[in-house]
């Protein structure tokens, strides 16, 4: 039973490779029956911002990814923060360091210039038989851990395999600020062990915050939860996403016409597989993945794949849930008695909604204008004629309504007149709808109606096709 969580700082919305860490982190709990957690971490007041966690809450609830507790936000655990620094002072795994800034800076220039990696160098850390400088009265302490000295920090990364860092390579790190404020590697140890976590999956960006936390984690005597570190989501061309290649906010996708379902299958494939399976419905998700088998290296994002993936869900759902994502995209289709045909029709050939939107829209709005190329390709000196006799055959006719009858009568039609069917079908379809760009013809007339058909055809002669003359 894996406890995992998602802990995102509010500092900007969710972006996808935010989601991606969430989802794998909701997989592995509930595939295991486990936990899943989401955690704000909020503690740099300057930076957070109560929009972004609104953001934040509403992408969750969009991709339907929700907590199982209440969310925690570090913001109210300054408290617990703070009785674990306590204990830590009082039992002697931290200490307060009255280096100013002044000293600090000195060191680190020294260290530089020494080509040395900058760490602190235990002026203040106790150690027996030590004596220690005279407290200064002008600085106000930081507190900082006893990290240990010699020998190395490992862990075995679920993704990265075993990972061994030199102990030289964490310092005594602050873990209070002089204002008493709990720093960053210390609250998310503090919180991932009082949280319960079992296993903590990120991005691979914190995988060198690891071995600070590990020795948070022993100083307080907490069992230390198993890492997935996963790698970056990067560009086709291997470069970090910007947000022009997609590293935009997760409810962008929501108004660009994405349904959730896609973008977590997406997202799923980005950085794990199955094979060469590309499909994934929740329950294949969640029957399937396994963190052990995250890829190792980065992987890539594919804008292409995303629009087939979700040209494939938007043909998949039902019309009814189509009907409902349409009205965030101002699309409601009004008491129209062929409200099934329509979405059958136009979501054939929809990458996203916004594109179902706008095939809806091409059928249901009557024209305003006529495409200019397709008038001049189209509509010939006898077109007009051919139109109006099309017109009277189905006004006798009036009583058909689906494709494969007025099928039935136009096909001979066609024959009769020996016309071919882009004569007959160009014409109509620029009266019906505008332009040449448009479904089959007899899905439109059975849509419209025979008498809606009718009037377009009537109104796009009377007005010449916009032609002019
Ligand atoms: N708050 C961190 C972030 O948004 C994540 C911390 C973690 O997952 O350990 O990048």
């Amino acid at each position: 039973m894996a406890i995992t969580r998602f802990a995102p700082s509010p500092t900007g919305y969710l972006h996808i490779g935010g989601l991606r860490t969430a989802l794998y982190s909701y997989l592995w709990a509930k595939k295991t029956n486990g936990e899943f957690k989401l955690r704000i971490e909020d503690t740099d007041n300057a930076r957070n911002n109560e929009d972004a966690v609104r953001a934040i809450l509403e992408a969750f609830e969009w991709v339907g990814m929700p907590s199982d507790c209440e969310i925690e936000y570090q913001s109210k655990r300054f408290d617990i923060y703070k009785k674990y620094i306590d204990k830590l002072l009082e039992e002697g795994n931290a200490y307060k360091c009255y280096m100013s800034r002044e000293e600090l800076d000195a060191l680190r220039a020294k260290q530089e210039s020494n080509k040395e990696t900058p760490r602190y160098d235990g002026t203040w850390r106790p150690e027996d038989g030590k004596t220690l400088p005279a407290i200064p009265d002008s600085v106000e302490p930081v507190i900082r851990i006893k990290a240990p000295t010699t020998g190395t920090i490992e862990f075995t990364d679920g993704v990265k395999g075993a990972m061994r860092f030199d102990a030289n390579q964490v310092d005594d790190f602050v873990i209070a600020r002089s204002n008493g404020a709990p720093t960053y590697n210390f609250v998310v140890a503090v919180d991932d062990a009082l949280m319960g976590m079992t296993d903590v999956l990120r991005g691979d960006d914190h995988l060198s915050n690891t071995p600070k936390q590990i020795v948070v984690y022993n100083a307080l005597g907490f069992g230390i939860p198993k890492f997935f570190h996963i790698p970056m989501i990067n560009n086709p061309s291997g470069k970090k996403l910007s947000k022009r290649d997609g590293a935009m906010d997760v409810m962008e996708y929501k108004r660009l016409g994405f349904l959730p379902e896609a973008l977590l299958n997406f997202l799923v494939r980005l950085g794990w597989s199955n094979g060469d399976q590309e499909i994934f419905s929740m329950d294949e998700m969640l029957t399937l993945f396994d963190p052990n088998n995250i890829n190792k290296s980065a992987s890539a994002y594919n804008e292409e794949k995303l629009l087939w993936l979700n040209a494939h869900y938007i043909k998949n759902v039902s019309n009814e849930r189509l009907a409902n994502d349409l009205k965030f995209h101002d699309c409601e289709i009004h008491g129209h008695d062929k409200k099934e045909m329509i979405l059958d029709l136009c979501k054939e050939r929809a990458n996203t909604l916004l594109e179902l939107k706008d095939a809806i829209s091409n059928i249901l709005d009557i024209p305003t204008s006529y495409d200019n190329k397709g008038v001049k390709k189209f509509i010939k000196e006898d077109t007009v004629d051919m139109l109006n006799s099309y017109c009277k055959l189905i006004e006798q006719n009036k009583e058909l309504h689906i494709p494969v009858d007025i099928e039935a009568i136009t096909k001979p039609f066609i024959e009769e007149n020996g016309l071919k069917f882009p004569q007959l079908f160009q014409p109509i379809r620029i009266s019906l709808t505008g332009g040449t760009n448009a479904p089959s013809v007899y899905d439109i007339i059975a849509i419209l109606g025979v008498e809606e058909t009718l009037q377009r055809i009537e109104t796009a002669i009377s007005k010449n096709f916009d032609k002019g003359d």
